[in-house]
Order: C-alpha cells, then sequence, then structure tokens
C-alpha cells in the first residue's frame, strides 16, 4: 500500500526533524548493572530494577522452578484456565505489602490504568489527573469516557477549586496521581491530597509503580508519610523494584471483585506466565524482608545529589534538566563515552523546554560506580552551561 508506507515516512520525517524519533539500542544486561552497547560495557543508570532483582539467583530460580512445573505461559484469560494457582499467594502479599482487603494482578502496568479507570467511572463521571502523570494513566483516563481534567503537578489548590466547582455535577470522582514522579522523582502530595479526596467523597488512586520496594520501608509512596494517608486505590507494576512483570491494584474486596468481572484488561487478556508470578513472589519476600536492600537506593541518589549539588532526593529517581532534547542527548553521548548509560529523556515524555538526564539509583550500584557518575555529570553540565551562554 503505497499510501500506507507514504503516510509512515512522512510522520517519520517529521519526527526526525524535531529530534523525537525513537530508536530501538540492542541492549543486553550483564551481571548487576551493566549494559552491553555495541560491544562496550557500560554501568546503566537507566534501570528501573531498582533492587537488583531481575537478575537475583533466588528469583531467577523461582521463575524456573515454577516454570518447569506450570509450563511456559498461562494458557488463558484467568477467568477461563489461566488462573494458576501461584495468583493467590501474589494477591495476598500484595494486599499485605500495601494494607489493602485484597488486589488483582494485571498483564501489565499498561494494562492495569487501562482496565482499572474505565471500570470505576463512565460518562457521567469527573476524572482529575495530574498534569506530570504516567501516560498510561492518562490512557486510561480517555478509554473511560468521563470528563477529564488536569490539574497542574501536584497543584493541590488547584484539585480544591476544581473540586468546589465540578464536583456536584458529576456522579462519581476519581483523582489520579503517580505516587513517585517517574520522569521527576517527586513525591504526590498525598496528605493533602488524601484530606481534600475525602471531604469531597472523591476517590484518590495512586499510580506507584515506583514506589513499591524503593520508599515507604518498601511499602511505597503513601507509607512514606506520617500518618499513612488512606489511599483507596493503589496500582502498581511488577516490572520495576519487583523486577518481574505485570501490574496491580491493591483496593477492598469489593472493588478488587467489580474489577474481576469488569476490567476489560483483565477479564479479555491472557493470565502472566507461571515464572513471572513466582519471581514476583520471591522478589516480596525479599522486600519484605530486607530493609537494608530496599532503603539502599534512596541513600545512593542523595549522595549523588549531595555531589552534584542537586535538591535531596526523596526517591531514587534524580532528573538532570538540561533545556533542548539536542543538549539532552549531546549530554547523553558523553555519558555514553565516559563509560555510562544514561537515557536523555525528551518531549513528549516529558514537557518541552525540559529535556533531561534522568538518573535511576539501584541498591547494586557501588559507591564508586555513584561518584564517578558524579564527575562525570559535573563535567558534562558545566559543559552544557557553557555552551548555551
Ligand atoms: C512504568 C510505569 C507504568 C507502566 O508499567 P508497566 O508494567 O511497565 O506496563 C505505569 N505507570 C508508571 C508511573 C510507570 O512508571
Amino acid at each position: 500500500m503505497e499510501s500506507l508506507d507514504r503516510m509512515a515516512r512522512e510522520k517519520l520525517e517529521a519526527l526526525e526533524a524535531g529530534r523525537l524519533r525513537r530508536q530501538l539500542v540492542t541492549t543486553a544486561r550483564g551481571e548487576g548493572l551493566i549494559a552491553e552497547r555495541g560491544g562496550r560495557r557500560l554501568v546503566s543508570f537507566s534501570c528501573n530494577d531498582y533492587l537488583g532483582l531481575s537478575t537475583d539467583p533466588r528469583i531467577v530460580a523461582a521463575a524456573v522452578e515454577a516454570t518447569l512445573r506450570f509450563g511456559a505461559g498461562a494458557g488463558a484469560s484467568r477467568l477461563v484456565t489461566g488462573n494458576h494457582p501461584l495468583y493467590q499467594d501474589l494477591e495476598a502479599r500484595l494486599a499485605r505489602l500495601k494494607g489493602t482487603e485484597d488486589a488483582i494482578v494485571f498483564g501489565s502496568g499498561y494494562l492495569a490504568n487501562s482496565g482499572i479507570v474505565p471500570a470505576l467511572t463512565g460518562p457521567r463521571d469527573l476524572v482529575l489527573v495530574d498534569a506530570l502523570a504516567h501516560a498510561c494513566i492518562f490512557s486510561g483516563a480517555r478509554l473511560s469516557g468521563a470528563t477529564v481534567e488536569i490539574f497542574p503537578h501536584n497543584d493541590t489548590d488547584a484539585v480544591e477549586a476544581l473540586l468546589a466547582a465540578r464536583r456536584r455535577e458529576a456522579r462519581h470522582c476519581l483523582i489520579l496521581t503517580d505516587g513517585v514522579f517517574s520522569m521527576d522523582g517527586d513525591l504526590a502530595s498525598l496528605d493533602a491530597l488524601a484530606e481534600i479526596a475525602e471531604r469531597h467523597d472523591a476517590w484518590l488512586m495512586t499510580d506507584d509503580a515506583h514506589g513499591v520496594g524503593v520508599i515507604g520501608g518498601g511499602r511505597g509512596s503513601a507509607c512514606a508519610f506520617d500518618p499513612a494517608p488512606r489511599v483507596p486505590l493503589q496500582m502498581g507494576t511488577l516490572s520495576k523494584a519487583i523486577g518481574a512483570y505485570g501490574g496491580y491494584l491493591c483496593a477492598s474486596a469489593p472493588v478488587v471483585d467489580l474489577l474481576r468481572s469488569r476490567a476489560r484488561s483483565f477479564v479479555y487478556s491472557t493470565g502472566l506466565p507461571p515464572g513471572t508470578v513466582a519471581a514476583a513472589i520471591a522478589a516480596l519476600e525479599v522486600i519484605e524482608t530486607e530493609p537494608e536492600l530496599v532503603a539502599r537506593p534512596v541513600i545512593l541518589a542523595r549522595r549523588f545529589a549531595t555531589a552534584v549539588g542537586l535538591p535531596t532526593p526523596v526517591s531514587p529517581i534524580v532528573p538532570v534538566i538540561l533545556g533542548s532534547a539536542d543538549t539532552a542527548l549531546a549530554a547523553a553521548a558523553e555519558l555514553e563515552r565516559a563509560g555510562f548509560l544514561v537515557v536523555a529523556i525528551r518531549p513528549p515524555t516529558v514537557p518541552h523546554g525540559t529535556a533531561r538526564l534522568r538518573i535511576t539509583f539501584a541498591a547494586t550500584h557501588t559507591e564508586d560506580d555513584v561518584d564517578r557518575l558524579a564527575d562525570a555529570v559535573r563535567q558534562v553540565v558545566t559543559r552544557c552551561d557553557a555552551r548555551s551562554s
């Protein structure tokens, strides 16, 4: 189809012109945080495997054992025959970690958000979303058919004002936010949001993809506050600190039950492979029993920030904002030459003019890795400043 390929080429050229075309780079993951690219071994600071559990021998062994016992795939949707015996254990552990009545596991975090929001809200409802929330939260919000209002990042006054103006005309209201923001590493103001939500009878839902396993003693962003605010809907992924794959929601028993019948991405998608579920179970066991491991990524992020002169991080994610996509790409290339894999994040993943290096710290980095990266980043930033002035 000539017109089809022409359309694709024209769109690619436009992306290229804006330096927004994305490319897959084959990257083998070696021992620990070594990434192998084009024959070079780089220390990766771009991985969300915060605790190194994806390559931890205990987790890998659990995956292998379950695969040998139950097979490579689930074979069907969980409502048909894909609900292998490991799911019950995983969902019970997730609920226990988050202190909720129940939990439901989805095929991925993206599938979770795409399914949860439309199952809970519809055309007569109001959905408020933080402007910097993850792309899949917006996908879920759009699919719901509810009225979607985007509030400025972490602006709780704006949430209050929106609710005061709009809550009454809506049947139900859902407030959606990342717990830890994936590109900035800051926390949602969950204490204030929970209070506002309660007062307006709105339901607060966090996406804790970057919180679980690394903050709040491993229990996630709500537990980073004292006292922990009430967050009735806590979604997350099994693919970051938990080191496996899949998504989940921790909530009350009736909400989880409703989703088992009504979340389309749950009902009409195949269950996760048994090995993946077993890996997540083994990882949760580690998270519950090894507090030093859980604390280490944030400790290393703080060590780096101190060395570079950045504000004290509250999560393992540290952004170094450089401005233009070009500058960020050049900085990432320079760090690669120095032996580090630090990915440049560009629009539309982040707002225009805030292209950045997004640096993530993991328990498996050494202090020496962190100190050498800090030296390299200081040099790169100095050169960027010199060029742009
Ligand atoms: C990674 C991420 C997701 C998607 O989770 P997957 O399991 O990778 O699909 C959702 N929300 C946030 C905030 C994320 O960072």
